[in-house]
């Protein structure tokens, strides 16, 4: 359980790590198996969320739409990709940022529209949501009601939004395509759309560019995804990404590009360091690439004396590998992860959550044994892993433990699309470098310089959104108390905004 009496499907509650993006897929496809071919996207894109996953597909006259809780893998199977049948589909993995962790919650959402009916999927997290409330609250008599049924995510709001915009002059409801353009610019804060009516596959990204989000062709139709991963796992060629301000929608007209808003790029820092698989490109980087160079310079910035360089798997390795590289010291393998163990409804006893890294990383002993090592990681937040990783190196008997890692400090919480722990929890928030060595117990701790990892990424500092670790947040931050996850819980049908709770709600008014 979490503070507030919600279930959590980590392995260990108490110790729960920052929460990644979410995921987003969207294919137009006549002739093609378009569930299936969006199942395989958000395959792609599991890393991203993996709480939820559901699959939208419209067959030109209706939409369906199957979600449910847990991996792909878990929610989806022959049967029920069979039953969704048409031609154009979104696909949605989710790790909630705004709204909680239910099934209520999965995306895609849906929603009737005037014209049909709506569904939409979401990465990112609005900092406007309570702005939005009202603003749905506003619309005109007689379509309010219906569309403010149960939205407790930020994602449903849009819908209502989109769903529900009405010409001023004759009160006619307006199309999805007709609404975009006039709601769009009304939402702050970081979002890649995927969503879609009856007859047309829409893309939208906020202007910022905060989140990813790429085009890409099929033989015979359209690709949207937030990851290139995603696009090479279906056959589909990157066309281009979608560009920060813009909206597309396709359908058998063609492609239709328009802009809603200028592009001012601000994509996360963080996709580079963590979030985005590696074998993905992001504003015409590739993140391994990116990932090695961080190492190298890592290596260079910060030397150590040592025998070996180890990585922290998966999100340590390419890191490690340019540690190893720069330094010449030799790159191995210390430490077998469990690729098997993720997320699990099963709820861990006390004597289970003593296990904690245990239960997903395995010392290679026979490597380890007398060994100065380097452990590279990729970040780190509240300091658990390192904590568990040096305790579980030195059992193993490592000689000395060097921790660096590839990313500088997180001092700040995001609030665009990543649940880092509110201020207080950020283990380099408040304590020196130095302290945070001694905290985890390591011999020597190291961190890659903020310029550093920036320059290994090849973009523009001035394009990157670096807050988590500048504190330089893109886009002006309404009062705290509306921006934490729970901000549209209900009681009494009223939003219920939390002065205190988790997430980020008082990341700022804390020291
Ligand atoms: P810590 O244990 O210090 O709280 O978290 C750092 C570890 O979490 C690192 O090993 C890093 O790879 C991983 N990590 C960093 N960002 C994220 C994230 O957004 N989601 C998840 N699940 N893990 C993350
Ligand atoms: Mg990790």
């Amino acid at each position: 359980m979490r503070g507030d009496g919600r279930l959590s499907h980590d392995l260990d509650p108490r110790d729960q790590g920052p929460k990644d993006a979410c995921g987003v897929f969207g294919v137009w496809a006549p002739g093609e198996e378009v569930a299936k071919l969006t199942f395989f996207g958000l395959y792609a894109l599991q890393h991203r969320g993996q709480e939820s996953a559901g699959i939208a597909v419209s067959d030109g006259s209706k939409i369906l739409v199957f979600k449910d809780m847990g991996l792909v893998s878990q929610v989806f199977d022959e049967s029920s990709l069979g039953a969704l049948t048409g031609h154009i589909a979104v696909g949605h993995t989710r790790y909630s940022t705004t709204g909680a962790s239910t099934w209520e919650n999965a995306q895609p959402v849906f929603r009737a529209t005037g014209h049909g009916s709506l569904a939409l999927g979401h990465n990112g997290n609005l900092v406007n949501t309570a702005e939005l409330a009202e603003l749905a609250a506003a619309l005109p008599a007689g379509r309010g009601p219906r569309h403010r049924v149960a939205a407790t995510n930020d994602t449903d709001l849009v819908t209502v939004l989109l769903a529900g915009q009405t010409d001023a002059e004759t009160g006619r409801p307006l199309t999805v395509e007709e609404a975009a353009p006039r709601v769009l610019p009304q939402i702050k804060g970081a979002y890649t759309f995927v969503f879609m009516d009856e007859n047309t596959l829409y893309a939208a990204r906020d202007p910022h560019g905060i989140r990813p989000l790429v085009l890409g062709r099929l033989e015979r139709g359209w690709v949207v995804a937030s990851e290139t991963s995603a696009l090479d796992i279906v056959g589909a060629s990157v066309v281009r990404e979608v560009e920060p301000g813009e909206l597309i929608a396709v359908d058998e007209g063609g492609l239709r590009s328009t802009r809603f808003a200028e592009a001012k790029p601000r994509g996360c820092a963080f996709e580079y360091v963590y979030l985005a698989r590696p074998d993905t490109d992001i504003a015409g980087r590739n993140v391994y690439l990116s990932r090695v160079e961080m190492g190298r310079r890592l290596a260079a910035e910060a030397p150590a004396e040592a025998d070996l360089v180890i990585a922290t798997p998966e999100s340590g390795t390419p890191a490690a590998v340019g540690y190893a590289e720069a330094s010449g010291i030799p790159y191995g393998s210390g430490l077998v992860k469990n690729s098997y163990v993720g997320r699990t409804f099963i709820q861990p006893s006390q004597t289970i959550r003593q296990l904690g890294i245990r239960l997903k990383l395995n010392p290679l002993k026979e490597v380890i044994r007398g060994k100065r090592l380097v452990v590279v990681d990729d970040s780190i937040v509240r300091g658990n892993t390192q904590r568990a990783l040096v305790r579980m190196l030195r059992e193993a008997g490592a000689a000395e433990v060097h921790v660096r890692i590839s990313s500088p400090p997180i001092k700040w919480p995001c609030f665009l699309g990543i649940d880092f722990a509110t201020r207080a929890e950020l283990i380099a928030n408040g304590l020196s470098v130095e302290e945070i060595g001694t905290s985890l117990g390591a011999d020597s701790l190291a961190y890659i310089s903020l310029d550093g990892m920036i320059e290994a990424t090849t973009i523009p500092k001035a394009n990157l959104c670096r807050a988590c670790f500048d504190g330089d947040y893109p886009i002006e931050l309404p009062d705290p108390a509306l921006l934490g996850k729970d901000v549209l819980e209900q009681r009494d049908g009223h939003p219920l905004p939390l002065l205190t709770g988790p997430g980020a709600a008082d990341a700022l008014r804390r020291p």
